[in-house]
């Protein structure tokens, strides 16, 4: 499996603003991954993708006490942006879905895949899947007040970008592959076992493949 690094990542490494120690964090981070992702053949892409999390919410929750960060519970206007997410993370949200949730992801799926909807997680204005919600969702935190995140404001949005995630979420969309949200999610309902990591389905005697 290869370690590819976003643009935003690269620009970060090589840029002359950052500081020698900032860089090294970063770099130590991407050496923790390159480790950890050699190791996938032992867990399935669920559990490898579960582990990201606990990163994501580590690296978001530091620059929450560094920086002021709008984002507020209650405050849905990304829930509204179409998202991609890897298929680990389907089969992550897969125990969520109800007929009436698939019904709506099936009317989704007709829109322009650009065009703004509510996620079909969205209840009063907050996330009903907090704890499983995806990799893209976890990383999304801005630094400008919550309206300008309305999308038909057509004012400017600062997204906040922290090197760790940045990092982290190269490699994992690189590594697992990135679908439509709503695709991910049906794609459930039509093959709903659990993926399984190579080690797994090809290991043998003890892998339980019958
Ligand atoms: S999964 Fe949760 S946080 Fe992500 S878009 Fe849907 S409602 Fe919002």
């Amino acid at each position: 499996m290869e370690l590819k690094l976003s643009s935003g990542a690269s620009k970060y490494l090589s840029s002359a603003d950052v500081t020698s120690d900032h860089k090294f964090k970063a770099c130590f981070e991407i050496g923790k991954l390159a480790q950890a992702m050699s190791m996938q053949n032992t867990k399935t892409p669920p559990e490898m993708v579960s582990e990201y999390f606990k990163v994501f919410d580590m690296y978001t929750e530091a620059e929450t006490k560094k920086q002021a960060v709008s984002c507020r519970k209650g405050c849905s206007f990304c829930c509204f942006v179409p998202l991609q997410i890897t298929e680990a993370e389907g089969h992550i949200l897969a125990k969520h879905l109800t007929e009436e949730i698939v019904e709506t992801l099936k009317e989704q799926k007709q829109l322009d895949p650009k065009a703004p909807r509510p996620c079909v997680f969205l209840r009063d204005q907050e996330c009903s899947v907090y704890q499983d919600r995806p990799l893209a969702c976890r990383s999304h935190l801005v630094a400008s007040p919550p309206e300008n995140c309305d999308l038909e404001s057509g004012r400017e949005v600062m997204k906040l970008v922290i090197p760790g995630i940045e990092v982290v979420a190269s490699a994992v969309y690189s590594a697992h592959g990135v679908v439509d949200f709503s695709d991910a999610l049906l794609n459930q309902i039509a093959h709903p076992q659990e993926p399984q990591s190579e080690e797994k389905t090809t290991g043998g005697e003890d892998a339980g493949v019958s």
